[in-house]
Parts: C-alpha cells; sequence; structure tokens
C-alpha cells in the first residue's frame, strides 16, 4: 500500500545514510546520487561514440565473488538458482526503464563502448552523468520513466478517479478510448514474473534454513499477486539463514515525476557469520557508550537504541534497478511503513562492494592528498569500522529536545538530517575510539581510524558540497582544521592527521552537535552549517588535483554464475522458460 511522500522522504534519509561514506559521486545522503551535471549536461553526444569513449573511465570493473566453501552441494545449486531469478529482473527492469525493444536500441549504438554504455545503463541515458542522451536522436529522460503514458500532464493524472493509481505495483496506460486506467505488474509482466517465481520456489526446495525457504516461497507468491507485505514480515522474522535475497520491486527512485512506483531489483547476499556476531557483542557496550559520551548528562539521559537488526554480508549479484548508475553499498528495508511499525528495518552492508570501492576510489583519493607517510594509515578494515559504527551510533544520543516540545527532528527541521549523518559520523568514530581503548579493537589501529575518517571527507567534498549532507561534511573538515586535528602541507598540499588533537576535536565536535541537537537550537544549525559548511579555496584548489588524476567515479560488476565458479549449476534453457 502507499505511503505518503512525506514518510518515504524519511526512509530514504534513513536508507541513505551510510552512503554517505561512500556515494558514488555527490557527498549526498542520496542512493544513486550522481555527479552534478556537467558542461555537456543533457545535451546530446557531439560525435558519434566519442562520449562513450570519454567516459570509458567512469567506471572501474570488478568481479563480484565471495567465499562460498562453506556451502554444500544443495546449497550451492539454491545460490545458484537465487542468482539465476535476479537476472530475470534485469528483464524486467529493462521494460521499466526502455520503453522499447531492447535489442533495436542497442543495435543503434555506432559502436561498442556506446553499445556497452547503454547496456550497462539499461538504456540509453548516461545514469552517472546527468541522464545525458547516450545515442543520436534520443530526448532526454522521461521523468515517469515507462510507469505512466508520456503525454500524461501531472494534472491527469491527480484528476483520475483510480483508487490503486499511487500503489507502488501499478502502471497507468490508456484504454482505447484514451482514458488513464491502471495495469498491476503481475499482470503487466506475467511471463518473467512467472519464471522468476519458479526458480525461487526451486531455490526454497534447496533451502537447509526453514526460514529462508518459508521466505522464498512466500516471495513467489508475492511476485505473482503484488502483495509483498506478508513476504516482508516473513523476511523481518528470519534471522539464521546465512543467504540473504532482495527481490522484487523495491525502490520507487525510477519514478522522478510522482516516486510512487518500484523498480524491479535482485540482489543476492551471503552473510558474513564474524562480523555479524561482533556487532552483536558491540551493541551490549552502547549503555556504557552512552553515558560516556563527551556532553552534559542531561543530554544523554536517553536510553540508547540496541535492537538494531544490523549485519554484514558480501553481494554476490545485482540485478535490475540495482545494477544500475551508482551501486549501493547498504540496504535497509522494507520500505512498508507498516512492516517498518512491526518489525523495525534490517540494515545490510554490502562488505565486498564497499572494499570494491574503496579499493578502486578512496585509496586513489587519498594517494593524492593525504600526507605520504599516512597513505597506509588509509585501511578497508578502518573504513569498514567507521561505517558500521556509523550505522551503530544512530542509536546514539538524543532522540527528543530538552524543552519537551517534540523530535530533534522536528525542530531542526531541513538541518535535521545532515545534523543526524553528522553526528553518526563523529560518534561513530567515539564508539571505535571508546572500544578500542577498552580492549575490544586494536588500539595500535586507531590512528588508521582517524586518517581514514579524514580521507572519508575529502572523498565526500571530491564533487563540492551543494547539498545539506555535503555541507555536513565540510563542517566537520572545518571544524577539526580550526583545532588543529589535522595540518595541511602548504608545499605538497596534502593533509596529515594529529593524533592527539584530533582526539580532542572529535569529542569537541560531537559536544556540539549533541547540544545543538538536544536543545532543538535550529538557528544555531543553521549558522554553524553557513559558516562551516562551505569549501574554502585552499582546500577547492587541492580538491581540483583529482580531476586529472583519472580516478574512477563508480564501480561496474563482472558477475554472474561463471564469476561464482556456479556455472554447473545453471538450470536447462527448457526450465528456465
Ligand atoms: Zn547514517
Amino acid at each position: 500500500m502507499p505511503i505518503p511522500s512525506r514518510l518515504r522522504a524519511h526512509r530514504r534519509l534513513l536508507v541513505a545514510c551510510l552512503l554517505a561514506a561512500l556515494a558514488a559521486a555527490t557527498t549526498g545522503c542520496q542512493r544513486d546520487a550522481a555527479p552534478a551535471a556537467s558542461a555537456e549536461g543533457a545535451a546530446p553526444p557531439a560525435a558519434q561514440g566519442s562520449y562513450a569513449r570519454q567516459h570509458a573511465g567512469d567506471y572501474a570493473t570488478v568481479p563480484l565473488k565471495a567465499d562460498l566453501s562453506a556451502f554444500d552441494e544443495n546449497g550451492k545449486r539454491m545460490i545458484a538458482l537465487l542468482v539465476q531469478a535476479s537476472e530475470v529482473m534485469n528483464d524486467l527492469y529493462w521494460q521499466q526503464s526502455w520503453d522499447g525493444d531492447r535489442a533495436a536500441l542497442l543495435a543503434r549504438a555506432p559502436d561498442a563502448a556506446t553499445r556497452d554504455l547503454v547496456a550497462l545503463n539499461f538504456g540509453p541515458w548516461d545514469r552517472l552523468n546527468a541522464d545525458t542522451p547516450l545515442l543520436p536522436g534520443i530526448g532526454p529522460r522521461p521523468a515517469g520513466s515507462t510507469f505512466y503514458p508520456a503525454d500524461m500532464t501531472k494534472a491527469e493524472f491527480e484528476a483520475a478517479n483510480l483508487p490503486d493509481k499511487t500503489s507502488w505495483y501499478t502502471l497507468l496506460r490508456r484504454d482505447d478510448a484514451g482514458k488513464l486506467v491502471t495495469v498491476p505488474y503481475h499482470v503487466a509482466y506475467k511471463a518473467d514474473l512467472e519464471r522468476a517465481a519458479a526458480l525461487l520456489r526451486e531455490a526454497a526446495a534447496a533451502s537447509a534454513d526453514k526460514s529462508f525457504a518459508n521466505y522464498l516461497s512466500m516471495r513467489a507468491d508475492a511476485l505473482l499477486s503484488d502483495d509483498f507485505q506478508p513476504s516482508d514480515l516473513a523476511w523481518m522474522d528470519m534471522k539464521s539463514n546465512p543467504v540473504d535475497i532482495v527481490i522484487g520491486p523495491i525502490e520507487t527512485y525510477e519514478d522522478q515525476l510522482f516516486g510512487y512506483k518500484a523498480a524491479y531489483e535482485g540482489v543476492v547476499l551471503v552473510k558474513d557469520q564474524a562480523w555479524s556476531a561482533k556487532l552483536a557483542r558491540f551493541a551490549a557496550f552502547l549503555p556504557e557508550l552512552q553515558r560516556g559520551l563527551p556532553v552534559a548528562d542531561k543530554y544523554k539521559a536517553e536510553t540508547p537504541g540496541s535492537d538494531a537488526d544490523l549485519n554484514a554480508y558480501a553481494a554476490v549479484y545485482y540485478g535490475g534497478n540495482a545494477n544500475v548508475g551508482a551501486k549501493t553499498i547498504a540496504i535497509n528495508l522494507p520500505n512498508d511503513e507498516q512492516v517498518q511499525l512491526r518489525k523495525g528495518t534490517r540494515r545490510l552492508q554490502l562488505e565486498n562492494v564497499m572494499q570494491a570501492k574503496f579499493d578502486a576510489i578512496m585509496v586513489p583519493i587519498a594517494r593524492q592528498l593525504i600526507a605520504q607517510d599516512q597513505v597506509a594509515n588509509v585501511t578497508f578494515d578502518a573504513f569498514f569500522q567507521n561505517t558500521m559504527f556509523h550505522e551503530v551510533a544512530h542509536g546514539l544520543g538524543i532522540k527528543n529536545t530538552l524543552d519537551g516540545k517534540g523530535t530533534v527532528s522536528e525542530a531542526l527541521k531541513d538541518y535535521a538530517s545532515s545534523f543526524e549523518e553528522g553526528k553518526a559520523d563523529v560518534l561513530g568514530l567515539y564508539m571505535v575510539d571508546a572500544l578500542a581503548n577498552k580492549g575490544e579493537l586494536d588500539k595500535s589501529k586507531l590512528l588508521d581510524n582517524y586518517v581514514t575518517f579524514l580521507a572519508g571527507i575529502l572523498r565526500s567534498v571530491r564533487f563540492g558540497a551543494t547539498d545539506a549532507h555535503a555541507k555536513a561534511n565540510m563542517l566537520r573538515f572545518n571544524f577539526f582544521a580550526e583545532r588543529g586535528a589535522f595540518a595541511r602541507d602548504p608545499r605538497s598540499g596534502r593533509y596529515r592527521v594529529d593524533f592527539d588533537k584530533m582526539h580532542v576535536a572529535m569529542n569537541a565536535l560531537g559536544e556540539k552537535l549533541l547540544t545543538v541537537q538536544g536543545d532543538g537550537d535550529y538557528a544555531q544549525a543553521r549558522q554553524l552549517t553557513d559558516t562551516l559548511g562551505v569549501i574554502g579555496p585552499e582546500l577547492a584548489g587541492d580538491l581540483k588535483k583529482l580531476d586529472g588524476a583519472g580516478i574512477p567515479v563508480d564501480i561496474r560488476f563482472e558477475q554472474g554464475l561463471e564469476t561464482l565458479g556456479l556455472s554447473q549449476y545453471a538450470a536447462p534453457p527448457a526450465a528456465r522458460e
């Protein structure tokens, strides 16, 4: 059932928070964030094929793999079936993203590079670059994609008396008389959905975990009825499954007209049992860490939330909408508000994809901007810790203002999410610091966390600081700079962390943000953002070095049964039709 757009906007902030750490391009807490439109913007390619060649370096190619040695024959066969079900989501998503014949469109590409880029984008627009058309004669991407008739106006939609018109799972079409009608997804896409459902049922039969088998069967039913709530509830109830899959029409970002219509995707995941156990262990320290926050007692009187369902996974397949444009490194689902109220949400951190982006994007940036003797302190382990503890740190601090007038979020209005994300970043680091000092994490590696934290800020402002979240990153950068947490070498333009001063600055910023939140001080939030949330000329000059360094914007995957070493489990063609 549809939820009001205000609520959806809120859940997007939740989905997005983690992405701020490694979104492909801008710092915005937006999934699929893309760099600001460049001068070529939405203009068609100047010379055929040249655009694709110019942008060949936008993506680093990485294989999507995981260690599957712990799985027996049945387990491997099950994973192979899930991958094949997710491959069906590619076909479904193509139908949603391009209103025409896929093969005919690909045949229009003037060269292999362009054809490749069109295939990668599930259509003729460059998702990483403001939807620039990739083929001659292609206009701007329709805001409503294929979900609505191309000639439908917003007013016509709003006037239509169709009770399920705002459903996530219906298409708007015209009947023979030209009147708007709705067509449910399970009717419009029946053949492909039956194929996917059959594969999910086969996977259910191969699953050793009963709760997962139950979820897969329910999900198969849901694909054929568009009633996803029972399977979403079952998904939240299962806890022991070593493999997971997110499949179906999930996110509504593709519908830029109204944000109602969900796009098909399929993501297959293998749980990292060791990290999941560690996280459960750290959750027990939350009350103590809350008491230890560097702020006056009245700002830390609330009980921290510790019921977070947070786990680490290796992603082994991205299908459909999940595999277009910037790749997500974290998932927060389900989106159904009613399920959220009853069961909460699950946060899935995609460790191998984070690592791929870390290697392809973060390390090259650090090599340009971090002091040479500290480049080695930019490590994936530290990055992963900072990211995981950012998530946990959302549970620390204060949710309601001290004046008793309501929530922090209501008081800080348009600054609420940037202050909440900024808080989670700095308190995440505080948690790493506190746990290291308790011997729960390796204290000798703490400098790694600090330097990686700084490199993360530099990465996130790579494309500027125009939106609220980028401003929050700059606020942190400038606050730290004022306190000498790092110093810039004027000759090299490189930044070097001062461990002790950074520790002090971290606590001071934590105190500042918690105080603004607890006081619900909107004026102060705005003033801090206006004065500190800007990129100064010196940093702007340093960031320019990144332009010529050939650093990718995002990653693309080499993936599938062959990459996973599971080709022998491919279903015979008869079973797939
Ligand atoms: Zn967050």
